[in-house]
């Protein structure tokens, strides 16, 4: 079967990865690989990570250019690639333009689409950003939905989804994690890991930042800036935080919390280097949803920076807690976690709902020949 995997975001290459190096090795699948690169850089380095090859690179990112172009775009460049390959099924990914867009020019072509990570939701109407409808608009075109847990297969099946059409498989997340693992367990070792060796002060309790969302441009950096300056101060804390590309992640940043002590401003880290600096952390504040998945595997404690959760359960298997974007809110959870080991040994020992590492074997096993 010929089938086209085609992703367009960092975190989409890593969940896509795993299941890529799968598929290559299963002879009865004719494998093509298309990024839309949504993310540029960030992307590449994902690829080069995980030794992968794009047989078409869109490449159809343009500085200022509205959603709706790189949605039109999307859909009339993948068109030509599906033209070209007449695959039998495509692989998307998650909620991103590329994700709806490359699956609804699939279904206008009757090409047959499967959606990893399916079945999120938030349920929130009239929210102005776009995951939410990009998931639900995937969920409705998809052939065969890869749910990641239970409750996002239940979510697919109240929306009527017929109950073979479902797998539930593990997030694919934690494939790549551990792949990431045993690279560095193995000795491997970078640039940027080597940097980051020489920023983290034995002694001190690591605090990783890192923050994209649109829900959070404005006010809500603001908002988690003057937390992090704040908990800057806790004696023997040290904030380490990979700051976004995107420019309205970049400014508050920099002009927030550029020169204090004990803040390390960094560029965002290839997956090999976050997967070692998540591993000396001692607490994860994100508003980020694959470190919300991945976090609890290496036992480590997150709090979102969110007001909702699409992956609501780690909230309820006690691993991530949703802590919004007020200062004050974000500053008392994080000494709560310091100064009380009994609620840290609590989340950090929280069994993970996300998977056991064998969600693309899974997957795979549908595909053998
Ligand atoms: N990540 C990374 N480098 C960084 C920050 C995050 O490789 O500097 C990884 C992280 O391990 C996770 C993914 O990027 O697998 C999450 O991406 P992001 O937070 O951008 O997107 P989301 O998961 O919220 O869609």
């Amino acid at each position: 079967q010929k089938v086209i995997l085609v992703f367009g975001t960092r975190p989409e290459a890593i969940k896509m990865a795993p299941l890529a190096l799968k598929f290559k090795d299963n002879p009865a699948i004719d494998l093509k690989i298309c990024i839309t690169a949504q993310h540029r850089h960030m992307l590449d380095q994902v690829m080069e990570f995980f030794g992968l090859q794009a047989d078409y690179d869109l490449d159809l990112m343009k500085a200022n250019q509205s959603l709706n172009q790189l949605a039109s775009r999307i859909l009339s460049a993948f068109d030509e690639v599906l033209e070209r390959e007449q695959p039998d099924w495509i692989f998307v990914h998650g909620d991103t333009t590329t994700s709806s867009m490359c699956a609804l020019a699939a279904f206008h072509r009757r090409v047959r689409i499967a959606h990893v990570e399916a079945g999120l939701r938030t349920y929130i109407k009239d929210s102005p950003f776009p995951e939410e409808i990009n998931r639900q608009m995937t969920g409705k075109i998809t052939d065969l939905h890869f749910a990641p847990t239970t409750s996002s297969r239940d979510n697919l099946q109240r929306e009527g989804v017929e109950e073979q059409d479902i797998l539930v498989t593990g997030n694919t997340v934690i494939d790549a994690l551990h792949l990431a693992v045993q690279k560095l367990q193995s000795g491997y070792e970078d640039d940027e890991i080597a940097q980051l060796k020489s920023v983290i002060t034995a002694g001190k309790k690591v605090i990783t930042v890192t923050g994209h969302r649109r829900e959070n441009f404005g006010g809500g950096f603001e908002r988690i800036c003057e937390a992090i300056k704040k908990l800057s101060a806790i004696e023997d804390v040290q904030v380490i935080f990979p700051v976004h590309l995107n420019p309205n992640v970049q400014q508050p940043v920099n002009d927030l919390l550029s020169g204090i002590a004990n803040i390390h401003l960094i560029s965002p880290l290839a997956y090999p280097a976050f997967v070692y600096l998540m591993q000396a952390s001692h607490i994860i504040l994100t508003d980020s949803g694959g470190v919300q998945e991945e976090a609890p595997s290496l036992g480590k404690p997150v709090l979102v920076m969110r007001e909702n959760t699409e992956r609501p359960e780690a909230v309820e298997a006690g691993t991530v807690k949703l802590v919004g974007t007020d200062p004050e809110k974000i500053y008392s959870e994080v000494a709560a976690l310091i100064q009380n080991p009994e609620n840290y040994q609590r989340m950090s020992s929280a069994y993970n709902p996300y998977g056991d590492g064998q969600a693309v074997e899974r997957i795979n096993q549908l595909f053998v020949g």
